[in-house]
């Protein structure tokens, strides 16, 4: 058979939960893949041990002191990586001529810059910062249309949805005969629970998800269900859908991973263990498929699967992300920002579960007519949305 060419991958937060599965698919694949370079915040010792291990040409961290430590300790290692710092590093090892794939898996808006440098230098761009699309869907999805970028959803819904569609999906939903997404949510780990238990949740316990393993900010979103809202938006901008043609279908199983209905009532639907690394395999070698180091779906221990509608009275930052989105222009960016700020003071302690969504419907309040058409109308937005949330969680 023909050997596969090697594609060189930037993994861009490759010492989170999906930095870490993406290099255990990269791993199993050696022939396939080679690790351009790898990015982290300030985890600089695991990217220590993952520069010894892949031998990237680039390492990012964000600290000039750090990259600093860095650098000293490969170079006692005998690594040649060359260590870079700061937030335009990240756009450099994103854009780099010598990078065929990136992987976008920063979490939340410091995400943005470099997923958009991919974009536009059309790379293939395995998107799972689902909040960077959020904030700027309608000049990221020009990025990648003018520079002729491979834009492949990792978030497992999206990839779920990608792989029920037509290989060619553009120009609307309508065009290709789909009636309508069913965006699967597992509902979180308070989906059974009364508002007044809600409203005394710890960050330990939001942190504790019941199917999938994944970083803080994330676990908290699927808590609140404003992971099910940003996905929401998320999908509308990957698969040209409106609001109205997503239903989100609540599914404590995470099995299906989410399906597409169609105009003859064909439902079709994407199965597996909860386990990220088969979208990001699926994202690596598309249009081609490799072990991803999942087992199959035993169906029989499954046994079931469940469905049952979102309470939005309970969790309503489903509904807040829904009304963003219909809202348009920065709307998207404005939600994401103060949700962030929210979550963040959540995990600090500073703030209660349920205000999470108070903060964020209050600083949406306040918005009306913000345009998103450039860049920097999305980062002003983000900033004042920052500020106008902080200022109610200090109140
Ligand atoms: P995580 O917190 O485990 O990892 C985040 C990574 O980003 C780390 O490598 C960290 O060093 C880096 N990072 C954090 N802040 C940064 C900053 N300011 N500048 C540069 N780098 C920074 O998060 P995760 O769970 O891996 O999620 C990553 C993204 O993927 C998120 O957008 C999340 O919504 C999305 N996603 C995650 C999962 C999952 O199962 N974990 C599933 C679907 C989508
Ligand atoms: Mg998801």
């Amino acid at each position: 058979s023909q050997r596969p060419t090697l594609q060189y991958v930037t993994v861009l937060g490759s010492t989170g939960s999906i930095g870490n599965s993406t290099l255990d698919v990269i791993e199993r694949h050696p022939d396939r893949y080679r690790v351009y370079a790898l990015t982290a915040h300030t985890s600089k010792e695991t990217l220590l041990a993952q520069c010894r291990k892949h031998q990237p040409h680039v390492a990012v961290l964000n600290d000039p002191v750090d990259a600093q430590w860095l650098h000293d300790a490969l170079t006692k290692a005998g690594v040649a990586t060359e260590v870079q710092a700061g937030p335009e590093a990240l756009c450099r090892v994103a854009r780099d001529a010598q990078v065929d794939t990136v992987m976008a898996a920063i979490v939340g808006a410091a995400g943005l810059l470099p997923a958009l440098a991919a974009a536009e230098a059309g790379k293939r761009l395995l998107l799972a910062n689902k909040e960077a699309l959020v904030m700027s869907g309608a000049l990221f999805m020009d990025a990648i249309a003018r520079s002729g970028a491979t834009l492949l959803p990792i978030d497992s819904e999206h990839n779920a949805i990608y792989q029920c569609l037509p290989a060619q999906h553009r120009g609307g939903l309508a065009r290709h005969g789909v009636r309508q997404l069913l965006l699967t949510a597992s509902g979180g780990p308070f989906r059974t629970w009364s508002a007044e238990d809600i409203a005394r949740v710890t960050p330990e316990q939001a942190c504790a998800h019941p199917n999938w393993s994944m970083g803080r900010k994330i676990s908290v979103d699927s808590a609140t269900l404003m992971n099910k809202g940003l996905e929401l938006i998320e999908a509308c901008w990957l698969f040209d859908a409106t609001p109205e043609q997503i239903q989100v279908v609540v599914h404590p199983q995470s099995v299906i991973h989410s399906m597409a209905a169609y105009d003859d009532g064909s439902v079709i639907a994407q199965l597996g263990n909860p386990d990220m690394r088969t979208p990001i395999a699926y994202g690596l070698a598309w249009p081609e498929r490799i072990d991803a180091g999942v087992e199959t779906l035993d169906i029989f221990q499954v046994a079931r699967l469940d469905f049952e509608a979102p309470d939005e009275t309970r969790f309503p930052c489903l509904r807040l992300a829904r009304e963003a989105m219909k809202m348009g222009g920065a709307a998207p960016a404005i939600l994401n920002a103060a949700n962030e700020v929210a979550v963040d003071a959540f995990l600090e302690g500073q703030l209660g579960f349920s205000s999470i969504a108070d903060v964020v419907a209050e600083v949406m309040a306040l918005t009306f007519e913000a345009r998103a058409d450039t860049l920097e109308q999305i980062l002003a937005a983000d900033k004042w949305a920052r500020e106008q949330a902080l200022l109610r969680i200090q109140r």
